[in-house]
């Protein structure tokens, strides 16, 4: 396989292109459902069948995986078998009138990948998807269905112009249209209430890499808390809150949840028992004009959070590519960080950065290699061998060798030293000297500037003019601006009935 990458471009919609758009996305949604159901039908009857219970209670080996292959094919549990199925449910109904053939197979495709990954235990049960809850279709090739060709995007009848950006001050969409394309995503989005269309070409190649964004050739360390970040390459090194601009506004979300909930109530009255429980089953829902606004408010004000986080994320990413593209950090289980920093992982997503940065690597040259968090024990260690064990509130290692730095920073700077699952002591030992002043450095950076917003508690700085006792004897920091920042992000929410250019 070639190397991919995509660039998204807004189309250009009258009210017919919508009108027809939204058919076509209607008909896709019909489609995805009754292949996810035929697909479920298969895998519930190749599950029951003697054959693959016979062929579950086979020792591991080739053997074994000959029988289920054999159960798949049987039951038609494939997905090119499902292919035909999809055809023929298009032809026997309206949907056939709206689809073409590429996009009917990776419809069909899409929702086999679902039930697949089900089958496997990788995903929970795949949903069918409501009105409103598909809202992308994909063709196969460019040479039929959904194409690109002469700069529009052409499906069947329709013609779309993209809205190509002029500016393009670094020659990012410049470099997208020169490489060849492979197939073509048209995507749904709510904006500020609002429909719009944009176009994912998928191309063939890498992404071009903006001069500003210099990639080191260095190694790097990396240290990811639930919410920091830090690393340490070979002349740099830095300690940040991760997506400090992503400040979720948890209240105001909260009161208008509650007002939705009570608009429900008033305007729905024959839903609810007398013990104000909601009834059973399927049911008409009345929604008052105020409740549908509001929906939108949220709805936007989530959508606003998701593109600041992404567009953090990709600065983030760079930020460390700038220090080296060969990562070094350790595992982290991303499932724990959700069960034990819920809220706080939701914000910030780190599993996703780790993918985002992972790719980005890869597209330099580099990689992001994964250390054993058990056999290494990086936050316990110190260069001078001994390991001990420090809660999560003590923010500062001080080993009795005299050898002292943030936490957080420590790791990164032992992540950087290790190579196959093993920390090389005598090398982090020996690069101490040099790295000790780096990692000073970034420590005094942030309490001397505001660049990487507020300082949270686990960076372990005291608070100046401080008198409030504290856990674990260092001291927390309140933070500074949390009040502005509150305040601003009320505004912000305020301010979403308002228009304003979509981001
Ligand atoms: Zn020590």
């Amino acid at each position: 396989m070639t190397d991919t990458f995509i660039h998204e471009i807004p189309l250009k919609t009258t009210p017919h292109d919508l009108a027809v758009l939204d058919v076509r996305l209607e008909a896709a949604r019909n489609l995805y459902n009754a292949c996810l159901r035929e697909s479920l039908l298969r895998f519930d009857l190749m599950r029951e069948s003697k054959h693959y219970q016979m062929a579950r209670h086979l020792p591991k080996g080739k053997v074994r995986n000959e029988a289920f292959k054999e159960c798949r094919e049987t039951h038609g549990f494939l997905e090119y078998t499902l292919h035909p199925f999809a055809a023929k449910t298009c032809k026997a109904c309206w949907i056939g009138d709206h689809l073409d053939a590429f996009t009917i197979q990776t419809i069909a495709s899409r929702a086999f990948d679902a039930v697949r990954q089900y089958a496997y235990g990788a995903r929970g049960k795949p949903r069918f998807k409501r009105r409103g809850w598909l809202t992308s279709v994909e063709g196969k090739s460019n040479a039929s269905g959904i194409r690109w060709r002469d700069g529009r995007v052409l499906w069947s009848g329709l013609t779309l112009m993209p809205i190509f950006d002029f500016k393009d001050k670094h020659g990012v969409e410049a470099h997208a249209l020169t490489c060849r394309v492979k197939y073509l995503r048209l995507v749904k989005r709510t904006v500020i209430g609002e429909p719009r269309w944009f176009v994912q070409l998928v191309l063939e190649g890498t992404p071009h890499q903006k001069t500003k964004n210099d990639i080191s050739d260095d190694t790097c360390g990396l240290d990811i808390g639930p919410s920091t970040i830090a690393a340490v390459g070979e002349d740099n090194a830095f300690l940040s809150q991760f997506c400090y601009e992503v400040m979720q506004p948890w209240k105001d979300i909260k009161r208008e949840q509650r007002a939705q909930d009570r608009s429900r109530r008033a305007t729905n009255p024959d839903n609810y028992n007398e013990d104000s429980t909601a009834k059973k089953g399927s049911r008409k829902w009345h929604r008052s004009s105020r409740y549908k606004k509001r929906q939108y408010r949220i709805a936007e004000c989530q959508r606003r959070l998701t593109t600041t986080r992404k567009k953090q994320h990709g600065q983030m990413c760079n930020k460390v590519l700038g220090l080296g593209k060969n990562i070094k950090t350790e595992k982290l289980s991303y499932k724990s960080f959700q069960k034990n920093y819920g809220r706080s992982v939701t914000v910030r997503a780190p599993g996703m950065f780790v993918s985002m940065l992972t790719r980005k690597a890869a597209n330099a040259g580099g990689s992001v290699e994964d250390i054993n968090i058990k056999a290494t024990k990086l936050s316990q260690t110190c260069i001078c061998g001994i390991v001990e064990k420090k809660p999560l509130k003590q923010r500062h290692h001080a080993c009795i060798c005299g050898v002292q730095a943030q936490r957080d920073l420590f790791s990164a700077y032992l992540a950087k030293h290790c190579s196959n699952h093993i920390l090389d002591i005598h090398q982090a030992k020996a690069a101490w000297s040099a790295a000790e002043p780096l990692l000073r450095r970034a420590m005094s950076r942030i309490t001397e500037t505001a660049s990487c917003g507020p300082v949270p508690a686990s960076f372990g700085i005291p608070r100046r003019q401080s008198c409030l006792p504290v856990k674990d004897g260092s001291t927390a920091i309140k933070v500074a601006d949390a009040v502005a920042l509150k305040s601003e992000s009320r505004k912000e929410m305020i301010g979403l009935a308002v228009r304003t250019p979509w981001l």
